[in-house]
């Protein structure tokens, strides 16, 4: 690779790195899964490793973790926590044990004795005791400086108090706090349930219950630790890891009851071994064996880098798939009465928690896939988050298996169904169909249409249940005595989602557009729509023709449109939600008239910090410019975030120019100059 490139390369590495960084141990929502992160991380360091003299000071491979939030208070460590070098396989595991050798001049064929642990897949903290005294806690933060958690750790009953025995004077204690599997599956069911968002994994779910700023929270949540190791010591020492860990036992701190103690390289890598076939028997997630050179000598001798010690290394377990047996293909209808296959499995864990079922998309991935009902398929979790079906086993087929048929008619509704010559989806027609409504009602409430906290799909179901609500718009006919009856619903909560409701009439013409739910009409459509018409009753009135000289609203969508108000149920719909207080006018700003970005056109691509895309093209339109999703000779500027790919190249070619969010933020007042 020649320089330039290898320069533009880790550019972009960079870049996305620290996005994903930020998503991670800033929002405790990651984006990608850490097999994508460890893969783009590895790439960077040896693209640093090949040219020295472009590694920037804010890589990614130089630093640990994220600055502390400014939530809470900072706590300065006096011994950095660092993170760990990792090997993905046994020939790195071997080569890290050659490396040390090298580093501390020993011969290649002594051996090292190590002290192998489970890496523990939660949050790393520090726990501070003076004279056996619980004073401080902290995470890890960016490795110098961490987040100071103290009256929420506290509330984790296995971290000591007050530690027993004779205790150093003063003694850091550092572990992971984690998670059990079940806890968080009992969390994640929860949180289901009331319509509130579920975490990804343990471990970000570990991590939210710690970093909050309620610590009832955190005392709700059966959070546990295993302690592993200790920061700066006044009054004690050892001279091995294990004697260290002998202490802490006898301190009363908890350990991992898996901990080998061997003595070569040879035999860490029989215990990894080991371990990467037995990890799902543990009630915990682990991502990999941490293995540490014993003697404490040693370990002064090898020294540190600024990201983690020369005499550790963390193993990593391969990615998880797993096999399981699809017992049937259920289909379920989505809001536009879109059916989708979803294969049910008999119930495996994989990754961090048990899945049983898999979205398969439409009837043409079936077949792509060839997954039939009986099948033995092999699974993992995409982006840790999301299980999807990889292949089906022909090899193990009895011949009882049966091919999926995408119903003739709607499984909810029992209307036959259509497909569109042309198109992968099949829909069902009946827009009275109980499974159309549930999905309508919550896409109305979603955080893009009319944002209506608290009404997930248990209170959805509900309130079509007992007949309570038809359409959206009877949820402003609903009073706070109605709500009290739902099941899990009380007082409070009851007057919350009024609450919610009522505040959620005024969101303006743009987003009551893309609430209505009108097939192929998206957010950027109800934008342009929002600036041409001031009402949604223009917009109702409009000819399908009248409708098409809107930028961007194409036959399809104005056909849409105009079918979905010539429906007898629709045609006053803009006065009934008037009458009940929904504003079907445009919000002051909507307007495009006098705006800064007037006449400019803006294209969204690779991911931003601060907002999501959506809300990006949401800022342009309603200053006036216009979003468009690909890049033309038209197009003005390009706000390319980390992961720009083919846009970002189409636009160098036709000499667009290219800013950065930061950029497009000061042009539109956001950011300072
Ligand atoms: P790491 O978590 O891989 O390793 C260091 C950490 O291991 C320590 O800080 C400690 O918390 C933990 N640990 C667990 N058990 C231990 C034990 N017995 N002894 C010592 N330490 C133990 O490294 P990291 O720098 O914290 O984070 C990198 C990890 O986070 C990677 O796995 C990466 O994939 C993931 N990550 C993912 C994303 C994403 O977007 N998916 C983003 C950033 C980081």
């Amino acid at each position: 690779m020649e320089q330039a490139e290898a320069r533009q390369r880790i550019e972009q590495l960079t870049e996305q790195l620290n996005y994903y960084n930020y998503r991670y141990y800033v929002l405790d929502a990651p984006e990608i899964s850490d097999e994508q992160y460890d893969a783009m991380l590895v790439e960077l360091e040896r693209l640093e490793e090949q040219f020295p003299e472009l590694l920037r000071s804010d890589s990614p491979t130089q630093r640990v973790g994220a600055e502390p939030s400014d939530e809470f208070e900072t706590v300065e460590h006096t011994v950095p926590m660092l993170s760990l070098d990792k090997c993905f396989n046994e020939d790195e595991l071997i080569e890290f044990d050659r490396r040390l050798k090298r580093h501390v001049g020993m011969d290649e064929d002594e051996d090292i004795r190590y002290v192998c642990e489970l890496k523990i897949d939660g949050l790393a903290v520090s726990l501070r005791y003076e004279d056996g005294v619980l004073v401080q806690g902290a995470t890890r933060g960016d490795g110098a400086r961490g987040e100071d958690i103290t009256p929420n750790l506290k509330t984790v009953r296995s971290i000591p108090l007050r530690l027993r025995g004779e205790p150093p004077a003063i003694i850091e204690v550092r572990g992971e706090v984690f998670l059990p599997i079940s806890e968080f599956e009992r969390i994640n069911a929860e949180r289901e349930a009331a319509g509130e968002e579920t975490f990804a994994n343990p471990r970000n779910c570990a991590a939210g219950s710690v970093r909050q700023l309620d610590p009832s929270i955190t005392a709700s949540r059966r959070l546990d630790i295993f302690c592993y190791g200790t920061g700066e010591v006044v009054g004690g020492d050892w001279a091995s890891h294990s004697e260290e860990l002998e202490v802490l036992r006898e301190l009363g701190c908890k350990l991992n009851p898996h901990i080998g103690s061997v003595a070569s390289i040879e035999e860490a890598r029989e215990f990894c071994a080991d371990w990467t076939a037995r990890r799902q028997e543990l009630d915990y997630a682990v991502d990999g064996v941490v293995v540490k050179a014993d003697s404490v000598e040693l370990q002064q001798r090898a020294g540190a880098t600024s990201h983690g010690p020369r005499w550790a290394t963390a193993f990593k377990f391969p990615a998880v798939e797993a096999e399981t047996v699809v017992t049937d293909i259920e289909v379920t209808v989505a809001r536009t009465g879109q059916l989708t296959p979803v294969a049910i499995m008999e119930p495996v864990f994989v990754d961090g928690s048990t899945v049983s079922r898999a979205v398969l998309h439409n009837e043409d991935e079936v077949a792509r896939k060839d997954v039939r009902v009986g099948d033995h398929v092999i699974i993992r979790k995409a982006g840790d988050v999301i299980p999807e079906v990889v292949r089906s086993l022909p090899e193990r087929r009895t011949g009882d298996e049966r091919q999926f048929q995408m119903p003739d008619e709607c499984p909810v509704c029992g209307t036959e169904v259509v497909r569109e010559e042309g198109e992968a989806a099949t829909r069902c027609p009946n827009l009275n169909c109980p499974a159309r409504r549930l999905s309508l009602l919550l896409h109305w409430a979603g955080r893009q249409a009319m944002d209506i906290d608290g009404l997930g799909e248990a209170v959805g179901k509900q309130l079509l249940d007992r007949g309570l609500v038809e359409r959206p718009e009877d949820l402003y006919t609903l009073g706070a005595e109605q709500l009290e009856d739902l099941e899990r619903m009380a007082e409070k909560s009851a007057q919350n989602l009024i609450d919610a409701i009522e505040a959620s009439k005024e969101r303006g013409l743009e987003r009551l557009l893309f609430a209505l739910g009108i097939l192929h009409l998206g957010r950027t459509a109800a934008a342009r729509l929002a600036e041409s018409y001031s009402s949604l009753r223009e917009i109702a009135d409009a000819e399908q023709e009248e409708l098409e000289q809107v930028p961007e609203i194409g036959p399809k969508i104005a056909e849409s449109i105009s079918d979905f108000f010539s429906r007898p149920e629709n045609r006053d719909l803009p006065e009934r939600l008037e009458e009940l207080g929904v504003r079907t006018t445009r919000l002051e700003h909507e307007g495009p008239v006098g705006t800064p970005l007037e006449g400019l056109t803006f294209v969204f691509t690779g991911a931003l910090n601060g907002m999501t895309r959506s809300e990006a093209e949401e800022k342009a339109a309603n200053l006036g410019g216009r979003a468009t999703s690909s890049v033309s000779s038209h197009t003005d500027y390009l706000v390319a975030g980390p992961g720009a790919g083919s846009k970002l190249d189409r636009a160098r070619e036709l000499g667009v120019e290219v800013i950065s969010e930061e950029q497009f933020l000061k042009m539109i007042g956001e950011a300072e100059d």
